[in-house]
This record gives structure tokens, C-alpha cells and sequence, in this order.
């Protein structure tokens, strides 16, 4: 049977039967990675070598297989939801070489040093430099909000290259690694009582120059891939159970499995609402006896309606051309982000005054507390809603760009602190 044939659930059965043979909960993190990379099991999706070549219902197959045998999931995080496709699709046939497979291997830790204090929203504004000297560049600026940059051993970074030249022309795009002198990493700890965010400060970091990802000046359009996958995937699921993290620093790698599937809960974005969080919503709502509840099924309802309409989205813009908008990706983030609001609401509802109740306490293993903190989130990172509903206006809807300075203006001569 060609792999354009199979069914997800012969994929699942296929997977199961592999499982079976070696999947072990006592092997080493880094050792099932390993297995799952070599099977290409860790993004099936993915073209050979690295993948299957499967397409998204297929890839599912896998994820079902994985949760049906209480498997740990492949690696997640910015290494592979981020760095690896941006250096798939961009990268140098070394560059692949070097760092896809110890992405799909988790056996190394990645960050995104993109925002800056002053560049969030207005990315293509940022300040850092990167300096030539020789064959290497010395970066100096300030980061925040770096996702996991504590445990990072590289970063993708944008950097000023050219002040010269208008502001989306003169950035380029690197691959810089964090464990070196020039790099001060400091944790923020967030509302959910997790230091996920860090400030990263960059002064004479040192990057070389083939680590530089793209053609110089065109990190703006690298950075597009980047965040393209971040809006169309944000808080995507994979499959399988788990939440170890990836590279040496984190201490992870050497540790069993089991360790990682205590409470054994299926590895789930935060900031994601998938039809596996509808299934927990009612089985909360039938555990609490208010599946009767007028306003828990008009809430569950409206939910239930945005997961259908998310999964047929997603689903058409996979479809190819036709019929496409070109803002896939923001229109996608957007109805997440609603999603996730109305679940807290209706997880609200159907606990009650319980919903409050933290740490030991907290009902659902916590899992929906851990929702409720994090829910301002999904409309703040990968560039904010109205961000997102100001790219809709002018590249889908074709409606006038906002009041700005002429693009082709040098960076250098653009006011500090203005809108550029
Ligand atoms: C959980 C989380 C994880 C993150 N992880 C990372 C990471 O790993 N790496 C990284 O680089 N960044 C990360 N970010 C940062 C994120 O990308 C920025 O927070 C986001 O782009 C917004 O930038 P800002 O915070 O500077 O807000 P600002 O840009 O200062 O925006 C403030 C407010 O003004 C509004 N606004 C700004 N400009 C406009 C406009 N033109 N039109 C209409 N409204 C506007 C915004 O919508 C917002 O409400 C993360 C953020 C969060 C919440």
C-alpha cells in the first residue's frame, strides 16, 4: 500500500503494532526520542529522511496510537514548532544537516529572540545590532519575553544589520548560541506562578557568520516563515503524553520516561482548545452533575461550534490553493484565542466558586486552573489580535495600511518612540 493510501486508522494500527515493540516507559528520554526520530515517528509530516511524508490526517493516526498505548509524545517547544521549519525551509544544506535531526531528536534546546522592550507589535522596529567582524558578528540589545531561553542552547534571533537601509530591509536572521559570555539570561515569573519568560541580554555575543540563516538584510522575510508557523500552529497539540524538555541544560534527556507521565495526561498547548478539551469539559460537567445546566449547554454548545469551525478552517487552508485568503494563519489565531476565552468561561460555570481552588486543591488535577491563568496569553503572543485583525484588514481585505513613515525611509532617520 503507498502512503498516499493509508487510512489514519491503518497508520494507528501500523504505529500501535511498533509501539508494541519499543515502546518501554523505563528508557531514557533521549533514547525514545531517538526511536521515534529514526522511525520517523517525531513529525510524521515531514518529507524523508526527517518524516513520513504523511498528510495531517495520517499524522493524527500517530497521535492516536501514541495516547492509545500511554506513550510519551515527541519533542515539543521552539526547536521544533519553530527553528526546524524556518530552517527547512530557508536553510543551507549544512544548515539542515547540523540541526533538524537534533531538533526531531530533542537533543537540543531552542528560544525565540524576536520581541524587544520597545519592539513587540512593531517587530520590524527592534534595536539589536549585529556588528560584522570577520566571519563572525557581535550582537549587542536587549530581548524579553523569551519563551524557555533559561534552558536554551541556541536562539533564533533578528538582529539590525544595515541602519542604512528602511527598516524591514536592514535585519538579518540568525542562529546564535546561547551558552557563551555575551549572553545574560534573566527569568520574569508570570501570573501562573511559572518563570517561562526570561529578559535576554545580548552585549558582544558572538554568532558566525554560516550561522546566519538567509541572505543578509533579508531577516524580515525569514521572520515571516518563523512566525507564520506560529500563528497557523500556535498552541497545537502533539500526540502522546508528557512534558519533558529538550536539550542538555534542562537535565531531562537522561532521565526515564516514566518520570514524565505521572498523572499521565496527554501533552496539550495551554493556550488550545482541541475536541480532546471538549471531552474533558463533559466529563467535568457530568462528574459536577450540571450537564442539564441551560447555561453549561449553551456555553458547551457555542465551544463545541468554534472547535467544528477551527478543525474545517484548518482543514481548507491545508487544501491547497483554492479557495485560500492568504490570512490563514491570523484568522486561525484569532479563533483560538476566542476559543480558549469561552472555555474558560464554561470550565468557570460548570465549577463554580471551585474553579478558584489551586495547587493541592485544585479540581481537574489543576489542569483548568492552569487554563484560566493562562488565557490572557493566547491574544498577546505571536503578534497580538489587533495586530492580527490589522493584517487581515490590509492584506485580506485590501483596506488602507495605517498612517506611517514612507517605507523606504532609513532606519537611522526614523524618530525613536514613534509609530514607524
Ligand atoms: C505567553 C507569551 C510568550 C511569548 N513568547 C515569546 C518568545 O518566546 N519570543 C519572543 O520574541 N516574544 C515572545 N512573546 C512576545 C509577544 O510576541 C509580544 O508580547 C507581542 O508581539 C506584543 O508585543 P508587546 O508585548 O511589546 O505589546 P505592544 O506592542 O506594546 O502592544 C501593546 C498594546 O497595543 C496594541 N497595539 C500595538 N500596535 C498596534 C497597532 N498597530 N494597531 C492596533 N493595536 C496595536 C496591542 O494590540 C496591545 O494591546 C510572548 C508573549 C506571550 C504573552
Amino acid at each position: 500500500m503507498s502512503t498516499s493510501e493509508l487510512t489514519a486508522q491503518t497508520v494507528q494500527d501500523q504505529v500501535e503494532a511498533w509501539l508494541d515493540a519499543n515502546w518501554d516507559p523505563d528508557l531514557t528520554v533521549q533514547r525514545w526520542w531517538k526511536l521515534l526520530a529514526d522511525a520517523g515517528l517525531s513529525y510524521p509530516m515531514l518529507a524523508a529522511p526527517f518524516g513520513r511524508g504523511y498528510t495531517r490526517e495520517q499524522a493524527n493516526g500517530v497521535s492516536a496510537a501514541l495516547r492509545a498505548k500511554g506513550a510519551m509524545g515527541p519533542p515539543a517547544g521552539v526547536g521544533t514548532f519553530l527553528a526546524m521549519p524556518t530552517i527547512l525551509s530557508h536553510g543551507t544544506p549544512e544548515q539542515i544537516e547540523r540541526f533538524v535531526r537534533p531538533a526531531l531528536e530533542g537533543a537540543e534546546s531552542w528560544c525565540q529572540l524576536f520581541s524587544e522592550p520597545g519592539a513587540g507589535s512593531d517587530l520590524a522596529g527592534l534595536q539589536t545590532r549585529a556588528v560584522r567582524d570577520g566571519d563572525e558578528w557581535v550582537v549587542t540589545g536587549q530581548k524579553v519575553w523569551t519563551s524557555t531561553g533559561q534552558h536554551a542552547e541556541y536562539g533564533i534571533l533578528i538582529a539590525r544589520t544595515d541602519p542604512d537601509q528602511p527598516k524591514h530591509q536592514g535585519i538579518s536572521y540568525f542562529l546564535i548560541p546561547m551558552l557563551q559570555p555575551g549572553i545574560e539570561v534573566r527569568p520574569l515569573r508570570e501570573m501562573t506562578g511559572h518563570a517561562v519568560f526570561n529578559e535576554v541580554f545580548l552585549d558582544g555575543a558572538r554568532v558566525h557568520d554560516s550561522l546566519r540563516l538567509g541572505d543578509l538584510g533579508a531577516g524580515w522575510a525569514v521572520a515571516n516563515t518563523t512566525l507564520n508557523h506560529e500563528r497557523a500552529g500556535i498552541g497545537e497539540a502533539s500526540g502522546g503524553f508528557g512534558r519533558a524538555l529538550t536539550g542538555a541544560v534542562a537535565g531531562h534527556l537522561d532521565r526515564p520516561c516514566h518520570e514524565f507521565l505521572h498523572g499521565a495526561r496527554p501533552q496539550m498547548g495551554q493556550g488550545h482548545i482541541s475536541p480532546g478539551t471538549l471531552k474533558r469539559f463533559v466529563a467535568m460537567a457530568t462528574e459536577r452533575g450540571v450537564l442539564g445546566d441551560p447555561l453549561v449547554r449553551q456555553l458547551y454548545a457555542e465551544l463545541y461550534t468554534r472547535v467544528q469551525v477551527i478543525t474545517w478552517s484548518a482543514k481548507r487552508a491545508r487544501g491547497g490553493a483554492g479557495g485560500r485568503t492568504g490570512v490563514e494563519g491570523p484568522l486561525a489565531k484569532i479563533a483560538m484565542t476566542e476559543a480558549v476565552q469561552c472555555g474558560r468561561e464554561l470550565g468557570c460555570r460548570i465549577l463554580g466558586p471551585d474553579a478558584q481552588l489551586w495547587g493541592d486543591e485544585a479540581m481537574t488535577e489543576g489542569w483548568f486552573q492552569e487554563l484560566v491563568v493562562f488565557s490572557p496569553a493566547p491574544g498577546i503572543y505571536g503578534g497580538t489580535d489587533q495586530v492580527q485583525r490589522n493584517i487581515i484588514g490590509e492584506r485580506g481585505l485590501g483596506l488602507p495600511k495605517e498612517p506611517g513613515h514612507p517605507r523606504e525611509t532609513p532606519f537611522k532617520d526614523l524618530p525613536a518612540n514613534a509609530i514607524r
